[in-house]
């Protein structure tokens, strides 16, 4: 539980670890975040999965994606709740389970436009630094080692060519995709470039975070050497020193 004034405690050193994993799309983030959890018993929270709710909610009212004051006052009576899943976090928005409804393309491109907004973003960060407070979680989305959780134990940016990216999330679209790989290319290109040049709290790497560098491996390549990286700093937290 968060502490009952709302303010945040230093979640790092001492507590339990918080593991930050940034990227841009189709990186392969929500495996690692989902195997990291799994295998070290950590909450994974998808940060993404509430822009995207939040996206939903905007295209549901027909407000504009592009005026922040309208959004702001939407935002001010809405409610965003992540319950850890066995895949994919539940999404509650304003207690309406949303998860089957946030991962199709428009909702997608309306989560990207809105989270350009600093005000949106404030709000979206302090939620996501309360669910993280205890510590003993993965967190994975595109600020989480600079913004979110500056002092998270452990820092990974995954990359990849954007070509490597469109391609394996085009594979994950099953036996009959309803677009073609280029589409999906340039759809992951227009996101990159909205997520690594906005204002506010831009897609980076934190400059105390590993670089993994996916284009070249396999997932099950990678989601071992982010194994190993969360290892090596937990056998150093419980080293005597
Ligand atoms: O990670 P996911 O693809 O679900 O995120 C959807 C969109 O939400 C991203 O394209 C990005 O613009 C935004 N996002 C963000 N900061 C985060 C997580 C997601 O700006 N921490």
């Amino acid at each position: 539980m968060s502490p009952a004034d709302g303010s945040i405690r230093p979640v790092e050193p001492g507590g339990k670890i918080i593991v930050a994993i940034d990227g841009p799309a189709g990186a392969g983030k929500s495996t690692v975040a989902q195997h990291l959890a799994r295998h070290f018993g950590l909450l994974n929270l998808e940060s993404g999965a509430m822009y995207r709710a939040f996206g939903l909610k905007a295209l549901r009212a027909g407000i504009s994606l592009d005026q922040s004051p309208e959004l702001e006052a939407m935002a001010a009576n809405t409610s965003i709740r992540l319950e850890p899943g066995q895949e994919h976090n539940r999404v509650l928005l304003d207690g309406e389970d949303v998860t089957g409804l946030i991962r199709n393309q428009t909702v997608t491109d309306a989560a990207s436009r809105v989270s350009v907004f600093p005000a949106i973003r404030a709000w979206m960060v302090r939620m996501q630094q309360n669910l993280g407070a205890e510590g003993g979680v993965v967190m994975e989305g595109r600020d989480i080692g600079t913004v979110v959780f500056p002092h998270a134990g452990v820092k990974i940016f995954l990359d990849a060519a954007p070509e490597v990216r469109g391609l394996r999330r085009f594979d994950q679209m099953g036996p009959q995709p309803t677009v073609q790989p280029e589409e999906v290319i340039r759809d992951l290109r227009a996101r990159d470039e909205r997520d690594r040049n906005r204002a506010d709290s831009p897609l980076r790497a934190a400059s105390d975070a590993v670089l993994l560098d996916s284009t070249h491996m396999t997932l099950e390549e990678v989601v071992r050497a982010a194994e190993a990286i969360v290892a090596a700093k937990m056998s150093q937290q419980n080293s005597p020193s």
